[in-house]
């Protein structure tokens, strides 16, 4: 409801009388609290037994009790009709001789198809003045002594105005309900009472009907008296009001058949599945539900599936630290962890990851595969078993595919989804929704893909099912590995060779994890190439450590003196191990072991001790291999002898911050001169001392500074770190662990 007339209602409710036919639970607290607030002029309350509503005045839920119907109502500016359904059309009836004109008449009946027929067999019609309503928000307890001022407190009521509905009429209803702390909505009359029939009617049928069960077994007292809290939570609603329930089931007889037939086809399922040992099915119920109940909340309030701007300031206060020592696997690979996800669904067999970093991207894509039918364990401390359906296997997602804050997720499906026989429709939170979706969307629409973008190309996406997809060569006009992967994606659907040609390298995780899973994908120079219709064969992924969060102990090791630190099961990508090389060009001695390949990835142990370092110009054929890595790579310049120099390091001025600014601006607080160009900076080798810095939210900087710390004189303290948790959830206890010295503070 636009704000203006909300306002003006309320305005126009201070001078108005509520009358409630029906002072129990729900009219009594409706008007308590109406009254509490102040925000009507009075309030009149009329029961079966007069008793009832005198009681009502006592306990201060309503100033006048009205001994007649026509007493409540001839006066009355609102009238609220709270009792039970089954009632609506004989109160109806007796009610309406002594409507008066401009009077407006609701309700609050948990069904509404029944209230409106009611309505319309005692005047013939719907009339304007007339606003069928239902407050989410009730309890066990019924009755005018259970009545509760603030019952509505953050609860939604739904209204079901219907098309002639009186704007008035509806405007001060829905103040009525505000001023009592209600969430207003609206809906459709028949929406309303399928979504009741099914999170509100089918969980009390089945509450009641388990207990029941359960209290007809003989052994119903040990059964009781065993009974865990988990028994006692799900069937709480049993203890509700018998007639009320049994009013409700039959007015929305229909809806609640409809959702109940759909349960028990499940239920059967399941039954079958208990019977048959069929492990895969009952995982598949058991997962999908856990996930949904978090994911349905992470949709309807529009979230990211991992709070990336986290807007606590936790601030870490970094100390000078020991000789770093051990042998510590920092946190898995974030883009390696999601492609394990993905592919793993569309192999054939179970997939079992270990060491998966719960990132944005792979939360959203485990989602989206729930959601299209592949049953998905996990994801637990690190381990997620995938049960792979083939290339072929997925089905038609029951809604949109809902994406949270995932660039890289909706880029690949929308690859993946263009070959399928099903549609779909791509979703996400609201920064998601702004973000280019063309780059991806016009190539495979070349690759025959029927895609439709909102305006400007953004999402949501529509993405049409059933077409044939031709193989192509594509030169992509910038280097992307998104839209690379996402081309690669759709080929394995198409006829054909399928290839592309990058402008400049990037990242390579999804042709190396295809063939990783037995599908195979050519490198011929800057072009990968594939052929559709093969197939991949599921396997074990040891999801490599993260490089760009093992690289922050790689300089703290060599910084700090007498250091030997080892760092296992690092992934050495060639595409990312441009950290390795800077450092070893500046002195660092650092050596790799135990090398293998996993789901195609290089991996290997990383042993370093600490070295005097020297500056260097950085080679710019590097930059773009450690792109993530120049915040801690600063911090080895700053303790290195001489003067280092990077450039062609635009990229870095538009990651999470502009990092070569922060990094100066903290360098300075720290008594580091450096030079800023616009494409990098100079950084002399200097003595740094203690002092406060900001990371401006950026987790990398953060953790930088940290490293920094060993070799400053005095403490450092770093705001706004939040964000570290997120990308590498146990930073602090392995730096601490390994001879570091960061302490948490802040008031997260
Ligand atoms: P309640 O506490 O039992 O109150 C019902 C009231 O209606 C009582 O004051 C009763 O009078 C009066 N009443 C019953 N039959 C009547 C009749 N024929 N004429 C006039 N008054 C009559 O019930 P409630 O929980 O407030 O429920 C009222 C309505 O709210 C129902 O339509 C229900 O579907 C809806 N609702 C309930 C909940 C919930 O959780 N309880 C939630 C949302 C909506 P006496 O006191 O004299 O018996």
């Amino acid at each position: 409801m636009a704000s203006d007339s909300l306002s003006l209602a309320m305005q126009e409710l201070k001078g108005l009388t509520v009358s409630v036919v029906g002072l129990g639970l729900i009219g009594g607290s409706l008007t308590k609290c109406l009254r509490e607030q102040g925000v009507v002029s009075k309030t009149v309350g009329y029961t079966l037994d007069s008793n009832h509503a005198k009681l009502g005045i006592e306990l201060g839920a309503v100033d006048v009790a009205a001994e007649t119907i026509a007493e409540a109502v001839s006066g009355a500016d609102i009238i609220v009709l709270a009792v039970p359904v089954q009632a609506f059309e004989s109160v109806l009836q007796e009610v309406k001789p002594f409507i008066k004109p401009g009077a407006v008449l609701t309700d609050v009946g948990s069904v509404k198809g029944n209230f409106v027929s009611a309505v319309e067999s005692v005047f013939g019609d719907v009339p304007e003045f007339v606003v069928p309503g239902h407050p989410i928000a009730g309890s066990e307890k019924s009755g005018v002594t259970a009545a509760n001022s603030s019952l509505y407190q953050n609860h939604k009521v739904i209204l079901t105005p219907l098309t002639h509905t009186d704007e008035r009429a509806l405007s001060l209803v829905d103040a009525m309900w505000s001023a009592c702390g209600a969430n207003v909505l609206q809906m459709s009359v028949e929406k309303h009472d399928e979504v009741l029939a099914a999170t509100s009617h089918l969980p009390h049928l089945i509450a009641f009907s388990l207990v029941d069960t359960l209290a007809g077994n003989p052994d119903n007292e040990d059964i009781f008296r065993y009974a865990a809290g988990g028994f006692r939570d799900f069937t709480r609603i049993a203890a509700s009001d018998p007639r009320m329930w049994h009013d409700i089931f039959l007015a929305n007889k229909e809806a609640v058949l409809n959702v109940l037939d759909r349960f028990s086809v499940d239920l059967q399922k399941l039954r079958t599945a208990v019977a048959d040992d069929q492990s895969q099915e009952m995982l598949g119920v058991f997962t999908r539900a856990r996930a949904a109940r978090e994911h349905f909340s992470k949709v309807l309030s529009g979230q990211s599936y991992v709070n990336a701007m986290n807007t606590n300031n936790v601030i870490f206060n970094a100390g000078a630290g020991s000789a770093l020592s051990g042998a510590i696997r920092v946190a898995g690979d974030k883009s390696i962890s999601h492609r394990s996800i993905m592919l793993g669904a569309l192999a054939e067999g179970v997939t079992e990851v270990e060491g998966f970093l719960e990132g944005e991207d792979s939360l959203a894509t485990l989602q989206a595969f729930r959601d299209m039918g592949v049953v998905i364990e996990g994801p637990n401390n690190g381990r997620v078993k995938i049960h792979g359906v083939g290339l072929n296997g997925l089905q038609a997602p029951p809604g949109p595919i809902y994406l949270g804050n995932s660039g890289t997720g909706m880029r690949l499906f929308a690859g993946l989804l263009a070959g399928q026989s099903f549609d779909t429709e791509l979703t996400g939170d609201e920064s998601l929704t702004k973000r280019p979706m063309e780059r991806v969307a016009k190539p495979l629409r070349e690759m025959g893909a029927v895609i439709e973008t909102a305006e400007g190309g953004r999402p949501p996406m529509l993405i049409k099912g059933g077409q044939a997809l031709c193989g192509m060569h594509y030169d992509m006009p910038m280097a992307s590995a998104q839209v690379k992967s996402c081309l690669l994606l759709a080929g394995m659907y198409a006829e054909g060779d399928t290839s592309v040609t990058e402008p400049a390298p990037t990242r390579d995780h999804t042709e190396r994890m295809l063939n990783g899973f037995g599908y195979s994908v050519e490198r011929s120079g800057a072009t990968a190439k594939l052929a559709g219709g093969g197939s991949m064969q599921a396997g074990k992924i040891d999801v490599p450590a993260d490089i760009s969060s093992a690289a922050f102990f790689m300089v703290a090791a060599s910084i700090a003196e007498r250091s030997d630190l080892t760092l296992e099961h690092v992934g050495l990508n060639p595409t990312r191990v441009g950290v390795i090389n800077i450092l070893r060009q500046m002195g660092a001695d650092i050596t790799v072991s135990n090398e293998k390949t996993v789901g195609g990835e290089p991996v290997g142990d990383i042993r370093i001790k600490s070295a005097p370092l020297k500056g260097i110009k950085i080679p710019e054929d590097q930059v773009p291999l450690a792109i993530d890595e120049f915040p801690v790579l600063f911090i080895a310049a700053v303790c290195a002898e001489g003067e280092t120099v990077l450039s062609g390091a635009e990229e870095l001025r538009v990651k999470e911050s502009d990092r070569i600014q922060v990094m100066a601006d903290g360098l300075a607080q720290l008594g580091v001169r450096t030079e800023v160009k616009p494409d990098g900076i100079v950084i002399q080798g200097a003595k740094m001392h203690g002092g406060t810095v900001h990371s401006h939210g950026d987790h990398r900087i953060a953790m930088a500074f940290s490293v920094a710390a060993l070799r400053a004189e005095g403490e450092i303290v770093i705001n706004d770190c939040a964000n570290v948790a997120t990308s590498f959830p146990n930073f602090v206890e392995l730096a601490n662990r390994v001879g570091m010295n960061v302490k948490v503070n802040g008031d997260a």
